[in-house]
């Protein structure tokens, strides 16, 4: 199903199958060159930072946080050990392009964080991967022996004097571990629920040691970044939006898969190479940054191209890059429906307003479905929503109001309908001829 875009080879030329992922392959094409250079040319972790910082290359987990910055927050002079974590706990849904990643290029996924070790002074690092991909986590392990064997990873790595550990943690497949905080909990053996923040984990992170947390797309591109150089990697973008992203594209159209493309590239062009819409029908919105980003409507996201500023400025988020499309068959009231039971269920139920107001959420679009709406309902939901946002310890009750609010804000009118006629707006029948959106991609 995935297809990958053949814009960054570092990424992308493994794809073929499950043929090409060995360090052999990955050799072949350049890899665990960028590492050998480092040390060959004597870069120290100052320059390295620099470079990264120069690039422009932004977190792809979901934030877009400046990836050199956040290497630069370590602290120089800790010497009690520091920790490198791979967060490749995917959970999001409409989110998929982490484990092609891991399928397909592990070994860029190793060199990324062996780099990133050296640059921060890190001794041991962990990959912690999502517990429903199992497979993922066998192909990270043998990849990580491989890498270890030719002494790319362990003791006196290629005979520069550094040394650094890395292991696989394999998660149980709670949306909730993604968050950084939990998921370093969850590494602790503890129960995996965020933590209050300050201390960020740059000073307090793993075992109470600094800790730089990057998602598994930056760690594979930041091998690609320092082979091609950071001038040439930030104009592959566009200002502020340096280099290439992948987009997992999932609901109706008709080559679902992850796309990797500069960002700033028109969404109409993603749509194309995702093979346009499935049976030709129109589209009628777009979740475009996974499925806590504010829903957009056909008109604005054709005009949209697919950055962070542009997203952003459209009142939605590029987040994980889960580009999910829904056309006209699609019922908006039970695609909200399905989204809010998500946040209910996964919240790990720590805060109040989160524990409490996802179920609430998830309890009126449930009614409102169902026929049974009242009309104060929606603004109650709206209320509910304002109520929870940036109240919660973690983002994750801001992901659960975020859907809410941006379905009602483009699609008001088809929740007003379902409240006043206790049905869909869109007859079922046009529903059954289209929709398999939810149970494809959720
Ligand atoms: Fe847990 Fe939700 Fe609070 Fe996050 S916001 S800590 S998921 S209860």
């Amino acid at each position: 199903m995935a297809i990958l875009g053949a814009i960054n080879p570092i990424l992308t030329v493994g794809w073929d199958g499950d043929a090409a992922w060995r360090l052999q392959d990955y050799v072949k094409r350049g890899g665990y060159k960028a590492l050998a250079r480092i040390f060959e040319d004597r870069i120290s972790p100052d320059q390295l930072i620099g470079e990264i910082k120069k690039s422009g290359l932004r977190g792809r987990g979901g934030a877009g946080f400046p990836t050199g910055l956040k290497w630069s927050f370590m602290p120089k002079d800790f010497k009690d050990g520091k920790y490198i974590v791979c967060n490749t706990d995917e959970g999001e849904p409409g989110t998929f392009k982490d484990r092609d990643i891991l399928r397909c290029n592990p070994h860029a996924v190793i060199e990324g964080m062996v780099i990133a070790a050296y640059a921060v002074g890190a001794a041991r690092g962990y990959n912690y991967i999502h517990g429903e991909i199992w497979d993922m986590y066998k192909r990270f392990e043998e990849a990580l022996d491989e890498a270890r064997a030719a002494g790319f990873v362990g003791q006196d790595i290629l005979g520069s004097g550094f040394d650094f550990e890395l292991f696989a943690h394999h998660g149980y497949g709670a949306y909730i571990c993604g968050e950084e905080s939990a998921l370093l909990e969850s590494i602790e053996g503890k129960k995996g629920q965020p933590r209050f923040k300050p201390p960020f984990p740059a000073s307090v992170g793993l075992y109470g040691k600094p800790t730089t947390i990057n998602n598994t797309e930056t760690f594979a591109a930041v091998p690609f970044v320092l082979n091609m150089g950071a001038e040439a990697y930030l104009e592959a973008g566009k200002p502020n939006n340096a280099g290439t992203k992948l987009f997992s594209v999932s609901g109706h159209v008709n080559r679902p898969g992850n796309y990797e493309i500069p960002l700033g590239t028109p969404f109409a062009t993603l749509l194309e190479m995702a093979g346009g819409m499935r049976g030709g029908r129109k589209l009628k919105a777009c979740i475009p940054g996974g499925s806590s980003a504010p829903v957009l409507p056909a008109e604005v996201i054709m005009d949209c191209t697919l950055d962070y500023d542009a997203i952003s400025k459209a009142g939605s988020m590029l987040g994980s890059g889960a580009v999910i499309v829904m056309d006209e068959t699609t019922c908006m009231v039970k695609a909200l429906e399905r989204l809010s039971y998500f946040y209910h269920e996964e919240s790990c139920g720590q805060c109040t307003p989160c524990r409490e107001g996802t179920g609430w959420l998830y309890g009126i679009v449930h009614r409102i479905e169902h026929g049974a709406g009242r009309p104060e309902d929606l603004d109650l939901l709206r209320g509910i929503t304002a109520n929870i946002m940036g109240r919660t310890v973690c983002a994750l009750g801001d992901a659960a109001s975020m859907p809410v609010q941006g379905f009602l804000k483009h699609f008001r009118d088809e929740f007003e309908y379902h409240v006043e006629n206790g049905k869909c707006l869109v007859p079922p029948e046009v529903q059954r001829a289209g929709s398999t959106f939810f149970k494809a991609t959720v």
